[in-house]
């Protein structure tokens, strides 16, 4: 994700801060300074970035607008100019912040310097894998052995950038500096037609991995994302999203509105904060998505697309054929479907490794071929708990989960059973869902552009 300081032609300072004091202070000082033509190109080619893994690009640039006052303060005088140049850096594995201003060409006194400047207001071990850092250097042209840092910015947060900047300063040291960026609210719409998996098609709607593996948990309580899913099905997300002052996305909240249409019936839900109760997803009748057992008790994200798959038989429910098959790869969490306690974790003949719960209500769920229990007999588990992993222990021909669903000691089709509902909103509460739910069909809504690559090998 880009933020505004990669942008070539613009430095992270601001142009009151270009003061007549600093540029003196430049021309006077610590280097040399030779006439001024903007060598970009040249200074571009000479700069020795390549020496430093952790820089993914050079944006280089004069600043137009401060080599233009520049020229109005200094030029007529015949005094020499800076030039300004700014680079990005990305922290990579292992890299701290003196190893990389020096991999970017500071000399390791400057580098120091502005280490212990931000150092008063950002700790330097916090910087993580994939963090922007720029820094700008004041170069005379031509002269690209006597750059001289003076500006490092860390984007500390999505809306928070801490800086050590020597032209804050009078007298050539460096000083640091917190810059807070007002993010802007807004709410995203993805949407899209599964022809594959939800999971790839959200993916290439723009949707973020984490927001669609959130999207795929709310729905696990409705959708059997083995069998239910088809092409042509469809979807349509809402998410919270807040952007930067060049609107580009900083950060994603919450799922606010889900619609998938499956076969030509459409599951709806929204987002809802009862005002005595806790944040939940409500249907259109105000009814809660939770229900007492999951119908997909496994991470759907990983799920083995039902009609690209050829390896398992991946079996319905019949007279042979007694649960459902989800086939996934080995290690796949396997979810307990349910609140309840452990009744049987251990080795089950054919069916391998195997896991029995039992639930309020007198019914059981069962889990087999699993690679690993997670487990205890006896315990308690909540649901969506993981029990397990996926595997393809006792008689099972690939990695799968066998699931099956018993009342009493009898197996029973989970398509077929009757579960009583979560929560139902009613009275005042259900009109303020009504109301909440009208203000999220009516907010504008922002559709991201994307430029999906689609694998040409399907
Ligand atoms: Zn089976």
């Amino acid at each position: 994700m880009g933020t505004r300081h990669e942008q070539p032609g613009q430095t992270p300072l601001e142009p009151e801060l270009f003061g007549r004091r600093f540029y003196l202070h430049l021309a006077a000082g610590a280097f040399c300074l030779l006439a001024l033509t903007a060598g970009l190109a040249f200074l571009e080619t000479k700069v020795p970035a390549a020496a430093a893994p952790s820089i993914i690009q050079v944006t280089g640039a004069t600043t137009p607008s401060a080599t233009a006052r520049l020229g109005s303060q200094h030029g007529r005088g015949g005094l020499p100019l800076p030039s300004l140049v700014t680079r990005s850096i990305q922290v990579g594995e292992g890299d701290t912040l003196m190893a990389l201003l020096v991999s970017a060409g500071a000399a390791p006194e400057d580098a120091s310097e502005a280490v212990q400047a931000l150092a008063a207001i950002y700790n330097p071990r916090s910087l993580k894998v994939g963090q922007q850092i720029t820094v700008t250097f004041a170069a005379e042209d031509g002269d690209y052995d006597t750059q001289r840092l003076v500006d490092v910015t860390v984007s500390a947060d999505v809306d928070r950038k801490v800086l050590a900047s020597r032209m804050l300063s009078p007298d050539d040291s460096f000083s640091g500096q917190e810059q807070r960026q007002e993010l802007t609210p807004g709410l995203s719409r993805f949407s899209g037609f599964i022809d594959d998996s939800l999971f790839e098609a959200a993916g290439r709607a723009g949707l973020p991995p984490a927001v669609t593996a959130e999207l795929i948990r709310l729905y696990s309580f409705d959708v059997d994302f083995q069998r239910d899913i088809h092409p042509g099905d469809t979807f349509e997300v809402k998410v919270e999203r807040w952007f930067d002052g060049d609107g580009r996305p900083a950060k994603d909240g919450a799922i606010t509105y889900a619609s998938l249409t499956l076969s030509g019936v459409t599951h709806q839900l929204w987002r809802f904060q009862p005002p005595k109760g806790e944040i939940d997803y409500f249907d259109s009748a105000g009814s809660s998505v939770r229900k007492a057992l999951l119908k997909t008790p496994i991470d759907g994200a990983r799920i083995t697309s039902g009609f690209g798959m050829r390896q398992h038989p991946l079996l319905g429910y019949t007279k042979m054929h007694k649960g459902l098959d989800f086939g996934a790869s080995t290690g796949t969490p396997i979810m307990a479907a349910g609140d309840g306690s452990v009744a049987f974790a251990g080795d089950k003949g054919t069916y391998g490794r195997y896991v029995q719960l039992k639930h309020p209500a007198g019914f059981a769920t069962a889990y087999a071929h699993m690679s690993r229990i997670a487990v205890k007999r006896g315990q308690s588990v909540r649901q969506g708990q993981i029990i397990g992993y996926v595997g393809t222990t006792g008689r099972s021909t690939g990695p799968h989960l066998h699931y099956e669903v018993l009342a009493g000691d009898k197996q029973v089709n989970p398509a077929g059973l009757k579960l009583p509902t979560g929560h139902k909103l009613a009275g005042a509460e259900l009109a303020s869902f009504q109301a909440a739910r009208l203000a999220i069909d009516t907010a504008p809504t922002q559709t991201p552009v994307v430029t999906a690559v689609r694998e040409t090998d399907r």
